[in-house]
C-alpha cells in the first residue's frame, strides 16, 4: 500500500495561515487535509488537486465538541 502524498510545496505551506484564526498548518496525508494546529480552532480544510481550499464553510471541525460555549 502506498500511502497518498500531497506533495504541497513546503514554501506555499509555511505562508498559509488558518482564514479563521491565523494560524499554522500541519498537513494530514491521509486524510488529504490541512489541519489548524490552534487547538480552539481545529479546523481541517480540505485539500482538492494538490490545493488547499481555505475556506471556513469547506472546513470541518477535528475538535471534540466538549466545551459549549
Ligand atoms: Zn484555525
Amino acid at each position: 500500500m502506498t500511502p497518498p502524498n500531497m506533495n504541497l510545496d513546503p514554501d506555499l505551506l509555511s505562508i498559509l495561515v488558518c482564514p479563521k484564526c491565523r494560524s499554522e498548518f500541519r498537513v494530514d496525508d491521509e486524510a488529504n487535509e490541512l489541519i489548524c494546529t490552534n487547538a480552539t480552532c481545529a479546523l481541517a480544510y480540505p485539500v482538492r488537486d494538490e490545493i488547499p481550499v481555505l475556506l471556513i464553510d469547506e472546513a470541518r471541525e477535528t475538535k471534540e465538541a466538549a466545551d459549549n460555549q
